[in-house]
């Protein structure tokens, strides 16, 4: 469920109009829906309401400050993958006793900056990972809660570029590696060993790859147990998916009754760290068309948006629905929907059925709320767009539109150039 819908022929987003957005803040902008995603967090959190857990938004998805904001006011976590990270939620007023860091390649400076902010978990990726965390909490006087990423090896039946579970993963430690990192690390003076990880991969549509995994990590957990290491936390990752097109992803529901089923023990608080599932759906790219062009083969429809903006549809050859703002009732005909950047891979939609569009007409592309703003480059020298958030009636600009100035700020002309 989400509240982008049309009230006669206008795309609203809640109670407002969209095309009233975009004439105050003008094209392209991300737009998020404040009930779309409180109502996701509130499903998925409360899906997990008989078990002792914690829901660790994932910020890769979306970081906004005020997207985790609304998450942390909801009692909310974060699950972090770098020191900028880890800054953009303490901003935002997320508990640091509630903040998770994964990632395969954390720095000495992050280590530390984690550390001394006193995070809950640190999802540790490797052997030396390991050893050097235990020198920099040393250093620092500090204990280190820690938990090994392990690597389950589970096809997620997923696009490639985001499946992260398998053996040929960069991802984690090889779950049968793992008893002797336990051992190792169990004897590092500044390390409590606390939990045990995973994450799958992105966009999961079913349930077994979950259950198959928490049965290998249920299993580590008890043979750990017998050589007296005892676990508080077992972190399922995030990864399960939403509908782009015709995909049928488990309701949260669904999915939190078949890992509660499946859970053999109580005594654990599980950690979970949804991106995809609750920011999805909550949030669409609005842009304008700028041109329609007759190619010989094709017709295209080329917007101010481009694969700077959105870059899903050119790196994982993504699936988002396209929707004019003002529907008119004109035939729908089949368009490839391009951006402006200088590269063939630049598109969001090809071979779409849409109605027939004008110059300076709205469309939105949806389900962008994940992975759209938060992977968005200057290419070609464009300012990122603004990023809007709707509450009922009211909007507020939660980023403004990149300047000019601001594409060169911090650059230098050196004095031998000069
Ligand atoms: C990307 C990522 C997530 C979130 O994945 P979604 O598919 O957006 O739910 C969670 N945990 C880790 C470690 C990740 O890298």
């Amino acid at each position: 469920m989400h509240h982008f819908h049309y009230q006669k022929d206008e795309l609203y987003c809640e109670q407002v109009p969209v095309s009233e957005i975009a004439r105050n803040v003008g094209t392209p902008f991300y737009l998020y829906s404040h009930a779309t995603l409180r109502q996701h967090f509130r499903a998925f959190d409360g899906a997990f309401s008989d078990l002792k857990h914690l829901t660790c938004f994932s910020m890769k998805s979306n970081a906004s400050l005020a997207v985790l904001r609304l998450f942390a006011v909801e009692g909310g976590g974060a699950d972090i993958v770098s020191g900028g990270e880890l800054y953009r939620a303490l901003k935002a007023g997320v508990d640091s006793q509630k903040i998770v860091y994964s990632g395969v390649g954390k720095s000495i400076e992050e280590l530390k900056y984690a550390l001394q902010s006193n995070i809950l978990l640190f999802n540790v990726e490797s052997s030396q990972e390991i050893s050097l965390l235990n020198d920099v909490a040393r250093d620092l006087e500090k204990k280190a809660p820690i938990a090994i990423r392990v690597n389950p090896d589970i096809d997620p039946q997923t696009h490639p570029y985001i499946a992260t579970g398998l053996k040929e993963s960069k991802f984690g430690i090889d779950i049968n590696e793992s008893l002797k990192e336990y051992a190792r690390a169990a004897t590092l003076d500044q390390l409590v060993v606390s939990g045990v990880s995973c994450h799958l991969g992105s966009q999961l549509v079913r349930t077994d790859p979950f259950l198959d995994a928490l049965k290998k990590l249920q299993g580590l957990i008890k043979t750990l147990k017998h050589s007296g290491i005892v676990l508080r936390y077992l972190d399922l990752g995030g990864g399960l998916g939403i509908t782009y097109d015709n995909e049928d992803p488990p309701h949260p529901k669904e999915y939190a009754d078949a890992i509660q089923k499946a859970l053999d023990t109580k005594d654990l608080t599980l950690i979970l760290e949804p991106g995809r599932v609750i920011m999805g759906n909550g949030g669409i790219l609005v842009t304008k068309v700028l041109y329609t062009k007759d190619a010989r083969e094709k017709k295209f429809t080329i917007v101010d948006a481009g694969m700077n903006d959105l870059i899903r549809p050119s790196l994982y050859g993504s699936f988002h629905g396209v929707q004019p703002v003002k529907t008119s009732g004109r035939k729908k005909i089949k368009m490839d929907i391009v951006g402006p950047i200088c590269e063939s891979g630049d598109f969001f939609a090809k071979d779409r059925e849409v109605e027939t569009l004008e110059p300076g007409e709205l469309l939105a592309i949806m389900s962008s709320g994940a992975y759209g703003f938060s992977m968005s480059s200057n290419y070609n020298s464009r300012p990122r767009v603004a990023e809007v958030m709707v509450k009922g009636r009211q909007y507020d600009i939660i980023r403004a539109r990149e300047t000019y100035e601001d594409l060169v700020k911090g650059e230098r002309i050196p004095d031998f150039l000069l």
